[in-house]
């Protein structure tokens, strides 16, 4: 830094920040953006009309509550309207969670790799990341139990995990939770859980109500196709969602974002007719991927996994040259999201011509 800059906090100076999936390069013939776990289909005519209509009244400040919103969302799952907090994104209220809880000296775990956001948010709320390595492509729960001290603060739990695809069993959950002190809050990140077919995952929901120090984060972005807007929610007891409304920025989720959810949430048996197909189109995807010869792990995700190691760039690029855009995540490999059939079709060809498969 030059002395004549302003001075920054020095956590940023090592800082990367979340970089998003790219969208395709300008290729010749059709391109597919499969790098951000977006849904494929373009919004349901009755969300749409709804979000129109909201534009009437973007000169008035939104509901600063949300309550119309957080009202539809515990009616849907059966919970009390308190055990609910909304956010900018579930990103967002990670953001608010971690605002909660982070100061030097506390400590966050997580599974490593997972949601990149997750180091990300901690460095920015002055906590210390404890990255827990995946054990065969899974959260390594016994190891993540014995990283508990008494400075953990947080945990995240993805599941499924993002970027594997793999998700958490009950019964090691269960034992798992067993272990976390009372004091110390543990996150299940379920922004994929419309996906999830394997009965052994449990929905986190069942594992919250007696549980005062599990939360549960969900989000509109992926099954609900609507990550241009930006709305995410925690179910958790009463004392975590006070403190994440206390740290949530004011006005965070805006007025058309809380109607379109709601009318998402109106829509919804439409809105999981797609997430079925997708279901379909991935258990195919893989199977033909094993066919061809690649390692992928099981996934109840929307998305794919290949753990390409040091091709990951490589494989990648491959991709984007016949107009498919994938993440590469390195140095430990690429996830490629599940789309609609005519998309999947161009990653199975990309990865077909690709000679080096693992
Ligand atoms: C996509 C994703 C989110 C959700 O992001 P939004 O901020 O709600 O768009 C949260 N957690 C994980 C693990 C994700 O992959």
């Amino acid at each position: 830094m030059s002395a004549n800059s302003p001075r920054f906090r020095a956590v940023l100076d090592q800082f990367v920040g979340y970089t998003p999936g790219k969208a395709p390069t300008a290729a010749a013939g059709p391109s597919f953006k499969l790098s951000s776990n977006e849904s494929p289909y373009d919004p349901l005519p009755s969300v749409r009309a709804v979000i129109a209509s909201a534009a009437d009244h973007v000169n008035r400040y939104p509901d600063n509550t949300a309550a119309e919103l957080i009202d539809a969302i515990a009616a849907r799952l059966g919970v009390p309207a308190a055990h609910v907090a909304v956010g900018c994104g579930s990103v967002g209220i990670a953001q608010q969670v971690l605002e909660a809880v982070g100061e030097p000296g506390a400590e966050v775990i997580y599974a490593w790799r997972s949601f990149e956001a997750y180091p990300y948010l901690t460095d920015l709320a002055n906590a210390t990341s404890v990255p827990v390595p995946l054990r065969e492509y899974r959260h390594d729960l016994p190891a993540m139990a014995a990283a508990i001290t008494g400075k953990t603060r947080l945990i995240f739990l993805c599941t499924p995990n993002n970027p594997t695809g793999t998700a958490l069993e009950r019964d090691e959950l269960t034992a798992f939770l067993d272990q976390v002190p009372p004091d110390c809050l543990v996150v299940l990140d379920e922004a994929y859980v419309q996906y999830v077919r394997d009965p052994r995952v449990p929905d986190g929901l069942t594992l919250y109500a007696s549980r005062p120090n599990v939360a549960v984060l969900r989000t509109f972005s992926k099954a609900y196709g609507l990550a241009g807007l930006r709305v995410g929610y925690l179910v958790g007891h009463e004392p975590v969602t006070a403190a994440v409304r206390k740290t949530m920025l004011p006005f965070t989720v805006n007025s058309i974002a809380q109607a379109a959810a709601v009318a998402s949430l109106a829509a919804e048996a439409e809105l999981l007719e797609r997430v079925e197909l997708v279901v379909k189109e991935r258990d195919r995807l893989r199977h033909e991927l094993l066919g061809q010869g690649w390692t992928v792990p099981p996934t109840e995700a929307n998305f794919v996994w290949l753990p390409l190691a040091d091709r990951s760039t490589e494989f990648t690029q491959h991709c984007d040259a016949v107009g498919v855009s994938v993440r590469p995540y390195l140095p430990d490999g690429v996830r490629a999201t599940v789309a609609d059939r005519e998309a999947n079709d161009a990653f199975l060809a990309a990865a077909a011509s690709y000679p080096h498969r693992v």
